[in-house]
């Protein structure tokens, strides 16, 4: 593989990127730049989100570009202001250290006068949206009959938002001789016709498969009759009491609905849609940004461009309409090397969608129960348990208020005050979910084992490995203990853990099979109150004759996640 100096990028450019830590080009960044910094022949590159377009554009376009001329010579156009400040960043890192170098961007929602200003300054590269950059065309506030390079951002997404009419415009205004490039994650029919259009001879350039969804990404799918979508993506979130994701909807009004509810009923969850001023929308973003904020409920085009890297969990509260988006969206979880999981809610006479989206995604999709009441209840139960187990305690803040405060308390045992410090917490679940229904609905056969929570565990096919651990009651040791110390020593709570069995001496559980080795290497050195601790995959199954009394008592089946 080649590295950024062997394609002839500047120095001053290549400084630039080592300061963001750039080691190697993306297999993108491997095919286009060559391209770009020797032909000036236009391109379509493809590639999925995440894979670092920006720089494949944008760093032989910052080398190209005349540094001492300051006309406009470089036109990036893009669906969104958050991409346009975004892409605007990313091009003023790459020109650092490149001097008389700059970016301006353009974009509707906020005073034009100060972009004017902007622009009169000059600045060889303009980042815009299309309604804006138009706007400021028809002012005669921005000249593009010279400008030599054309970048047409997320190009799909522009079309969605029906921004053809402007792009129209707007390529009417730009020279013959250009070099046009088109940007994208998916190749709907609309960005072959642009390409048609407005490129000439394109060279198409695609790293990966076109389509396919990040390695690291899950795809689950539940099933519910239409009515009963809201109650499932509660049911979900309650599952995954640590979600920190993104709730896909197909219109405003939908965002608006969904979000509202959620709030109403206690989650912490807003909504990014187009309806919001520029003011709102950025509040909102800064707080998912910094996790303020855990649900975010958008549209597919609010969403773009917001760069986060580590999302739990995509929701897609409907199929998108367009398949693609599907890509996109699940393309925002499982990035830089972390798990992700891709949760689609379907009624029933959707499944043959999902065997399409299969195929565009190239994976499986495993088809997974709305958990019930009992399940969500002990998912909370013990997130609140381990919450408690692993909080910091800052000594010195709350010393003061301590002797009162064992005072006021000294009555109760300690059984009493767990008791009361768990109902605290726990009661909305407990009456919410009291006799809560069953909302899956029965669907045609997938040709796949269906996943039934309650018959898991051992029989048939499992995407658990089931572990022998050396440490049992006799050690003292819980199911929460042993969680605990799996989230502990692995680093990673976010592993699946399935059924636990504690015995005396001895112990099992189950964990999702890719983790398997991370699991076995962790606990290469344990120790617990000066025992080490082994554990092997266990041969048998299930073994028959485990102690009922303890079965019940201690075996839990269902899923959990913990932290
Ligand atoms: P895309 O437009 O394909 O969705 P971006 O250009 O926004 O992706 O890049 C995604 C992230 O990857 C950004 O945070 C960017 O800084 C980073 N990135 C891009 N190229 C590289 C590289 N060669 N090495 C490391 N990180 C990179
Ligand atoms: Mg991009």
């Amino acid at each position: 593989m080649k590295t950024f100096q062997e394609f002839g990028l500047h120095e001053h450019i290549i400084k630039a990127i080592d300061e963001l830590g750039f080691e190697k080009p993306t297999p993108i960044q491997e095919k286009t730049l060559p391209f770009l910094l020797n032909s000036s022949q236009d391109v379509v590159a493809l590639a999925q989100t995440g894979t670092g377009k920006t720089a494949a554009f944008g760093l032989p376009m910052i080398h190209k570009i005349e540094w001492k001329n300051k006309s406009v010579q470089g036109i990036v156009l893009c669906p969104t202001r958050e991409l346009c400040m975004q892409i605007t960043n990313d091009l003023d890192y790459f020109s650092k250290y490149v001097e008389g170098v700059f970016v301006v961007p353009v974009y509707g929602g906020t005073s034009i006068d100060k972009q004017i200003t902007a622009l009169k300054r000059g600045g060889q590269i303009v980042v815009g949206t299309p309604g804006r950059v138009l706007d400021l065309i028809k002012r005669k506030k921005l000249l593009l009959n010279k400008i030599k390079y054309l970048v047409l951002d997320e190009a799909d997404e522009m079309l969605n938002m029906g921004f053809k009419e402007d792009l129209d415009s707007i390529l009417s205004k730009t020279p013959d001789g250009r070099q046009s490039m088109l940007f994208s994650a998916t190749m709907p029919k609309g960005i072959a016709n642009i390409a048609k259009k407005y490129m000439q001879n394109a060279e198409e350039i695609s790293a990966g498969k076109k389509n396919i969804g990040a390695e690291n990404v899950q795809h689950h799918y539940y099933a519910v009759q239409a009515s009963n979508r809201y109650l499932a993506l509660k049911r979900i979130a309650d599952y995954y009491p640590n979600i920190y994701g993104i709730v896909f909807c197909r219109t405003r009004r939908e965002t608006k609905e969904v979000s509202e509810k959620l709030m109403a009923d206690g989650y912490n969850a807003d909504a990014l849609h187009g309806d919001l001023s520029q003011a709102q929308r950025d509040h909102v973003m800064n707080r998912f940004r910094k996790k303020n904020l855990q649900i975010l409920v958008a549209t597919d085009v609010a969403a773009r461009g917001l760069d986060v890297n580590d999302l739990s969990h995509i929701i897609n509260y409907n199929i998108p309409d367009e398949l693609e988006a599907y890509i996109h969206r699940s393309g925002r979880t499982g990035r830089a090397g972390k798990h992700g999981i891709s949760i689609t809610i379907i009624h029933g006479r959707e499944t043959n969608k999902i065997a399409q989206l299969e195929k565009i995604v190239g994976k499986g999709f495993e088809r997974k129960e709305v958990p019930g009441g009992k399940e969500i209840c002990e998912k909370q139960l013990f997130t609140l348990i381990d919450k408690v187990e692993w909080v910091e305690v800052n000594e010195s803040t709350i010393e003061e208020y301590l002797d009162i405060i064992y005072k006021k308390l000294a009555w109760l045992s300690r059984e009493e005050l767990i008791k009361r410090f768990v109902s605290v917490e726990f009661n909305r679940f407990l009456s919410y979910y009291k006799d809560a229904p069953d909302l899956n609905i029965k669907t045609q056969k997938r040709g796949e084992q269906r996943e039934g929570r309650r018959d898991r565990g051992g029989r048939g096919q499992s995407n658990f490995t089931r572990f022998h651990i050396n440490l049992g009651s006799k050690n003292k040791v819980s199911a929460i203990d042993l969680i605990s110390l799996i989230n502990k020593h692995t680093g990673n709570n976010s592993i699946e853990i399935g059924k636990i069995e504690i015995l005396k001496t001895f112990s099992f559980f189950e964990i999702e099979k890719s983790f398997e080795k991370q699991l076995k290497e962790a606990f290469k050195d344990v120790h617990r109150d000066g025992i080490k601790v082994k554990i092997e995959v266990s041969k048998n199954k299930e073994k028959p004759d485990l102690s009922k009394r303890f079965k019940k008592k201690k075996s839990r089946s269902g899923k959990r996640r913990f932290r």
